[in-house]
């Protein structure tokens, strides 16, 4: 299998092909929420945001769309077992997927986590990648695994942030970034960098490597003229 792990420190970057395209991370506002698939709202292309509580999620969705609060919009009461949706521009999407971990879940939410998020990650043809996010002091827990078996065998692209990296030293970072690109070195489409969202270590490169996932052409979807209204004839 082709190995295709991008080496993302601290100074890292990412080839950009297409600077120019206008970004649309920081137009980002909450579109919806919802709790079965059917729910979901039509969609051209869409990021999706995965990680255990507490891994940092939030606070890396609001830095990367520059918004300090938008995430916490999720948390809300009623909001945290739901799929959140804000809309980046005209029917492309952020996703804010539920966090997942919480020490004690009844198996009956537990089981209900598990069939929303599979079928999401596994069926939703407008999900262009997933941004999994985890504590860099505790990567690749066994849900953590759980979702990229979930989402690999879709052949679309994952990338990982290790958060909260400015907790590590600098010989951690370096040993935990080389640990889990070996963890993964067989998975294909699979890319993983430090990230922080206290000192905004590996920010910008992770923002360029989104942006580009939602350009429409990455989308594989074909922007049209709008049809012309149809003539009526009287
Ligand atoms: P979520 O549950 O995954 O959405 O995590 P949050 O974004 O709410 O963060 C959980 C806790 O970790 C909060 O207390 C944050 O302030 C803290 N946190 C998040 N990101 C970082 C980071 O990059 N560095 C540090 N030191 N703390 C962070």
């Amino acid at each position: 299998m082709l190995l295709k792990l991008a080496k993302l420190g601290e100074k890292g970057s990412l080839a950009v092909t297409n600077m120019t395209a206008k970004p649309v991370l920081n137009q980002a506002q909450f579109h919806t929420s919802v709790a079965q698939l059917r729910d979901l709202p039509y969609s051209r292309a869409e990021v999706a945001f995965a990680g255990r509580s507490n891994a940092g999620k939030s606070s890396a969705i609001n830095l990367l769309t520059r918004k300090n609060r938008l995430a916490f919009t999720s948390k809300t009461p009623g909001r945290t077992q739901l799929i959140n949706f804000f809309e980046l521009s005209a029917d492309t999407y952020l996703v804010d997927l539920p966090g997942y971990g919480y020490a004690k879940v009844p198996p009956a939410v537990k089981a209900k986590w598990e069939n929303l998020l599979s079928r999401y990650l596994q069926e939703r043809e407008a999900l262009v990648g997933m941004v999994l996010i985890m504590d860099a002091r505790h990567p690749l827990t066994p849900l953590d695994r759980q979702m990229l078996d979930w989402f690999i065998p879709t052949g679309k692209p994952v990338h990982i942030l290790l958060s909260k990296a400015d907790k590590l030293s600098n010989s951690e970072k370096t040993l935990t970034l080389r640990r889990v690109e070996q963890e993964l070195a067989e998975l294909d489409g699979v890319s993983v960098q430090l990230f922080s969202s206290l000192s905004r270590m590996g920010a910008e490169a992770a923002a360029a490597l989104i942006e580009g996932w939602l350009k429409p052409e990455q989308a594989g979807v074909e922007v049209v003229e709008p049809l012309q209204e149809p003539v009526h004839k009287a």
